[in-house]
């Protein structure tokens, strides 16, 4: 559980970083629809939950620089006829207390004072470009205060991107954030579990897709990360594939990439596996190949590796089994620099992890790539995807797709494989598919 002290000391951090004479504006995620006039459920934006732990739709936080250092917050009042629709609302008169806010005004509101705030400023920092609602509340704001120039008002004349200041503090998780994103991590290898379990006398994906869910679910989590995908045989080889409507045909594989998500915390996980609990010759073969490949991936894990060894070393066992496996010909450094394996691996090693599934942090600050350093949580995932419409390859490797993903911390020695308790070596997966 995150504290109300945490939430204000994060804002303080935020307000320090910013430049003397200027704002960051912050909004909250809007409701959306889905289809007729039904919704998505409500997900509140990474950056204002990490900012605030407020969880109600149409709000926005400001924070000032300098001196009087304010943090305020703009969202819906209370209404009880609306909440009898809707639900509960705080309202401006318990905000400052429950939320730590320093003042707290109707989102109603927000059009004026936004103006007010702009005067005397130089630079305002917001998401550019990801909230084209509130953009435009933003800019007109903006325009009515540049209109009053000729009375001497001073307007703002630079616009930032706030993902510069606030990613470097959100790619650190603190030892809250790693609490919640360890519960996220266990319930996510019990799902997984689950669903192995239930894999062989199992008809369809979304079956498997069902048990997932189920077991993210009971265990006190709203829903899952990011929609599942649980892609039998063929399908494995679409990177994401979410239908999860074919039938599960003994002989396959099946991977499934599915993570909890724990008071806004994801886990990122993948397993492929035999359906019928037992590995064809060439499914194993993939399969240790790519296990190798993760492990040496992995190994590299420790502070002040540069964030590219990581898919060096995925790359270099990568190349050298395909080799050895006869798929690929030639030398292994001039396949590499090739990039031979593209056709059958075509992605990255892996991404950071925290509030969003692939979270903010920057990968390459200018000319320099990121160094790992404690507190950071990245996946480490490579894949073989042996599809069967690539041209050349040998029938008997065909239809086979193979993704291994863990969730790790960056400790001060090494790495906390936070996905650690679910199977993975091939026999313990036999053994555990069978009961
Ligand atoms: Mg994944
Ligand atoms: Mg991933």
């Amino acid at each position: 559980m995150v504290t109300i002290e945490t939430y204000r000391k994060r804002r303080q951090k935020l307000a320090q970083a910013l430049p003397p004479a200027s704002i960051a504006i912050i909004p909250g995620a809007v409701e959306v629809l889905r289809n007729g006039d039904a919704h998505y459920r409500f997900r509140q934006d990474s950056d204002f939950y990490y900012l605030t732990g407020f969880e109600e739709p149409q709000a926005l936080l400001l924070i000032t620089a300098g001196q009087e250092t304010q943090s305020v917050l703009f969202h819906l009042p209370k209404d009880p006829i609306q909440e009898q629709w809707t639900g509960y609302r705080l309202g401006q008169e318990d905000a400052c207390a429950v939320l730590g806010v320093d003042a707290s005004y109707s989102i109603e509101a927000l059009p004026n004072m936004l103006a007010q705030y702009f005067e005397g400023r130089h630079l305002v920092y917001y998401p550019m470009g990801r909230f084209p609602e509130w953009e435009i509340q933003i800019l007109a704001a903006w325009q009515q205060v540049k209109k009053q120039g000729r009375r001497g008002v001073q307007c703002p004349e630079l616009f930032g991107d706030l993902t510069s200041l606030l990613a470097p503090f959100r790619l650190i998780k603190s030892d809250e954030e790693i609490q919640l994103m360890r519960q996220a991590a266990d319930v996510t290898c019990r799902a997984h579990h689950r669903a192995m379990r239930a894999a062989p006398t199992a008809g369809y994906e979304y079956e498997l897709e069902a048990e997932i869910l189920y077991e993210v679910t009971r265990s006190g989590c709203r829903g899952v990360a990011y929609d599942s995908i649980v892609a039998a045989g063929n399908q494995a080889c679409i990177l994401h594939y979410t239908n999860n409507n074919q039938p599960l045909m003994p002989g396959q594989l099946v991977l499934i990439d599915a993570g909890a998500e724990y008071q806004n915390y994801a886990a990122d996980v993948t397993r492929s596996f035999p359906i019928n609990g037992r590995f064809t010759t060439e499914q194993r073969l993939i399969y240790e190949l790519v296990l190798a490949a993760q492990s040496a991936g992995i190994a590299c894990i420790r502070p002040g590796v540069f964030w590219p060894e990581i898919q060096h070393a995925i790359l270099q066992v990568l190349t050298a089994g395909l080799v050895d496996l006869k798929i690929l010909q030639g030398h292994v450094d001039d396949l590499i620099a090739e990039q031979a394996y593209k056709p059958f691996y075509m992605h990255s090693s892996g991404h950071w992890l925290g509030l969003d599934v692939h979270d903010c942090g920057a990968y390459k600050i200018r000319e320099e790539w990121q160094r790992l350093a404690p507190g950071m949580v990245l996946t480490v995932e490579p894949g073989l995807y042996l599809s069967p419409h690539l041209q050349g390859l040998h029938p008997r490797w065909q239809g086979i797709g193979v993704r291994i993903e863990d969730d790790l911390l960056v400790t001060a020695n090494g790495f906390e494989n936070l996905t650690e308790s679910l199977v993975k070596a091939p026999d313990d997966l036999e053994a555990y598919i069978s009961g």
